[in-house]
């Protein structure tokens, strides 16, 4: 991947040269990009991006921090893609622009290697290293610490940003996956199917109740779930913040772990994840041992959603299901990434009393955008406040959106605006609709 330069590889010059002369200049992408939308300079806007990695790739132009800054200012939510009527494909030249930048080492700095090498190279490569820290996170809650903490008035003695990653700080679930799922889930009635969970990292923490009903509405609709106890990162994370060789370690771990020909799906309930587990074979190409497995791991991944229509999905029975109004936010990574838009909507109209409101601007981002939110606090904010303005609109009480980074970015401007909001995954209605 990649060719050498000045001594080091260059994503952008080993890129296929058909993906990096693909755009034509139309501008039909700028009216849906965020960043372009929030300050109308051509080089916030998709097709500046894209004319900047063309220049490096054409040896015109060497990676500095403006570009580096410019790469890390780009959301990735992908609606340019959606909106490009030439097909291009803006997600590779992202991920290939971000190495760049990350290779390039104009970046770099102490305190940034100290927050990258304990995030992406210690952290999230291993599961048991997350659930350490989400275990000690849990007793720091439960025993009321945090709660102390914010009532002693120590945080203000904190520098802002601080105290607003603070005031993010996810609440830990009480059992994480593990702790709940069986490693085998038998089908209820005939067993149609037999489908590999994947629990996730953050998603494994934060929302393993989503874990556990995804299992259930699994096990409900014939499927037999398989799902380890010890699983790992998919990678996306490393692949959008330029670390390929991890990407791709992880990748070959998942599909040792999940060997893809046993099984008919591989069921992602986070779209983030789904959006890159849908991509090892390109991540992949250059490995004999791994290149054909991972087409076929490619072909077998499926969002829940898309799976769920894709077998029949059976609608719950009408019973007392409560009556509720509610709104679909399209996390960028399902709608844009994995163009499954109508399938979420399909599932929620078939909840009994339950009626669907659309968003306005439903497939605009909420600002969440992986680590967006941490890095780029303020445009991420101006983000949240737009969407959390349409969400008001609709008149719902709960919004649904299938991705643990929207669901925690829209819980936490809910709860900094004091909105009783009711933040949930569409899978989450699905299994309480069955409960009854
Ligand atoms: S990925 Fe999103 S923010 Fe980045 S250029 Fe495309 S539309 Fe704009
Ligand atoms: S819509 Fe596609 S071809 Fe047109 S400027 Fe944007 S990226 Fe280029």
């Amino acid at each position: 991947m990649g060719s050498e330069t000045n001594g080091r590889v260059s994503p952008l010059k080993g890129l296929d040269y058909s993906v990096v002369q693909q755009c034509m200049h139309c501008g039909m992408c700028l009216p849906t990009c965020p960043t372009y939308d929030a300050t109308k300079l051509e080089r916030n806007s998709p097709r500046g991006r894209i004319a900047l990695m063309r220049a490096i790739a054409d040896g015109q132009l060497e990676a500095t921090k403006a570009f580096a800054d410019e790469m890390y200012f780009c959301l990735g939510c992908l609606a340019c893609m959606t909106a490009c009527p030439a097909g291009v494909n803006y997600a590779e030249l992202f991920e290939h622009a971000r190495a760049e930048a990350e290779q390039s080492g104009v970046m770099t700095s102490a305190k940034r290697s100290a927050i990258r090498s304990f995030t992406l190279r210690w952290l999230f490569m291993e599961q048991g290293r997350l659930q350490l820290v989400g275990r000690m996170m849990r007793m720091y809650q439960e025993l009321g610490l945090q709660n102390a903490v914010r009532k002693s008035g120590l945080l203000k003695l904190m520098p802002k940003r601080l105290r607003e990653l603070e005031a993010m700080t996810p609440e830990m679930q009480p059992a994480f996956s593990n702790e709940m799922i069986p490693a085998v889930a038998p089908a209820r009635g005939e067993r149609r199917y037999r489908v590999a969970m994947l629990t996730g990292c953050a998603q494994d923490l934060i929302f393993s109740d989503v874990n556990r009903d995804t299992v259930e509405v699994l096990t409900r609709n014939g499927c037999e779930v398989i799902t380890p106890a010890s699983q790992g990162c998919c990678g996306s994370l490393h692949a959008h913040n330029g670390e390929w060789a991890m990407a791709q370690q992880l990748a070959r771990q998942q599909i040792h772990q999940f060997p893809p020909e046993q099984v008919d799906a591989i069921i992602t309930n986070a779209a983030g994840c789904g959006s890159h587990l849908k991509h090892y074979a390109k991540l992949l190409e250059g490995n004999p041992a791994y290149a054909e497995r991972a087409k076929l791991w490619d072909a077998k991944v499926k969002d829940i959603h898309e799976w769920l229509v894709e077998i029949g999905f059976e609608p719950p029975k009408h019973g007392d299901q409560p009556t509720q109004t509610v709104t679909y936010h399209e996390a960028c990574h399902l709608c844009h990434g994995q163009k499954i838009t109508a399938q979420p909507r399909q599932i929620l109209k078939a909840i009994p009393n339950l009626k669907l409101v659309e968003l306005p601007e439903s497939m605009w981002c909420c600002g969440s955008a992986g680590i967006y939110n941490l890095v780029q606090p303020e445009m991420a904010g101006e983000l949240l406040d737009r969407k959390l303005k349409h969400i008001r609109s609709t008149g719902a009480e709960t919004v649904a959106t299938g991705n643990p980074g929207c669901l925690l970015q829209i819980l936490n401007g809910a709860r900094k605006e004091g909105l009783p909001l009711r933040v949930v995954h569409p899978i989450t209605l699905l299994a309480e609709a069955y409960r009854i």
